[in-house]
């Protein structure tokens, strides 16, 4: 549930919680420490296709290549650039999460933020990135970095610059700001790639519970955010309100008098036939549409 949802729940429980303390029928409130989320006023930036597509034009084919797996995959930068080929799938067209690029000890952790690793779905370009990205490399070699749980490395990083060194999530920012400006786009930054996958999926009908199993979250509330503002969801709101269209009088109809210009009385019978055929043709003209 959404944190506004939340809010809007405990407000009401927390009145009959007070009347209870009140009538003494309760020595003391259960809703003590009680934590709220919180709720976010401005939607959260996020990279969107078509600002991709203005900066794409702009970057290095290594950093160009990042962003738009990043936007099929929703990963957090450091899963990005730590992204090992033996977790790549590309015959199943799945990948496995796990190692994370930690940037302030420049070494790999075997696991994500919330520590959970999880599957993640590749879309036919994404596949065709990682292809492209891991060439022929080989493969055995390990990605060079020390490992934070001291086991030997059996993959190299998937994204690596062109000059072969790893792909940092800061350069990474560096790269995307002077795209943006240089493409007249507003300045996104590494995290604002998995938001703008996040988008992308909930426009495109993925559910709250599945893009959160897909970004790793442990709650909803995140992923619902990107559901609650969906063309789909817009779409709900206004079927809605289209059910019990809203009558308006017409003037000179049935029983009538018009008195819109100046009391001039009831309109003739012809000018009520083509007002009305004025009318059915608008309906019909928006109905093609
Ligand atoms: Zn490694």
């Amino acid at each position: 549930m959404s944190p506004g949802y939340v809010h809007r729940i405990y407000s009401v429980f927390n009145v009959s919680i007070k009347a209870a303390l009140d009538e003494e029928v309760l020595t003391a409130s259960p809703l003590a420490g009680v934590k709220l989320p919180k709720r976010h006023k401005k939607p959260k930036p996020y990279l969107s296709t078509k600002s991709n597509a203005a900066m794409s034009e702009h970057l290095r084919e290594d950093y160009r290549d990042a962003l738009a797996f990043g936007l099929e995959t929703g990963l957090r930068p450091g899963e990005l650039c730590g992204l090992h080929s033996d977790r790549i799938d590309l015959d199943r067209g799945w990948m496995l999460v796990a190692e994370t690029f930690v940037k302030r000890r420049r070494i790999i952790r075997p696991y994500p933020k919330d520590g959970d690793v999880r599957w993640v779905p590749l879309t036919d370009l994404a596949c065709e990135i990682a292809e492209r990205r891991i060439g022929g490399r080989d493969e055995s070699k390990g990605c060079g970095f020390a490992h934070s749980d001291g086991l030997p490395c059996s993959g190299v990083l998937t994204f690596l610059t062109v000059r072969g060194r790893i792909m940092h999530p800061d350069t990474m920012g560096w790269h995307m700001n002077n795209a943006a400006e240089t493409a007249k786009v507003p300045r996104r930054s590494p995290y604002t790639i998995r938001r703008g996958w996040a988008t992308r999926a909930a426009e495109g009908g993925l559910d709250a519970f599945q893009i959160a199993e897909i970004l790793g979250h442990a709650t909803l509330d995140q992923a619902q955010e990107y559901v609650q503002q969906t063309p789909a969801a817009r779409m709900k709101l206004v079927a809605a309100l289209s059910k019990y269209p809203q009558l308006t009088v017409l003037e000179g109809g049935l029983g009538q008098t018009s008195d819109a210009k100046g009391g001039s009385g009831a309109k003739s019978g012809a000018d009520v036939d083509s007002q009305t055929l004025a009318l059915d043709r608008g309906r019909i003209r928006r109905s093609a549409g």
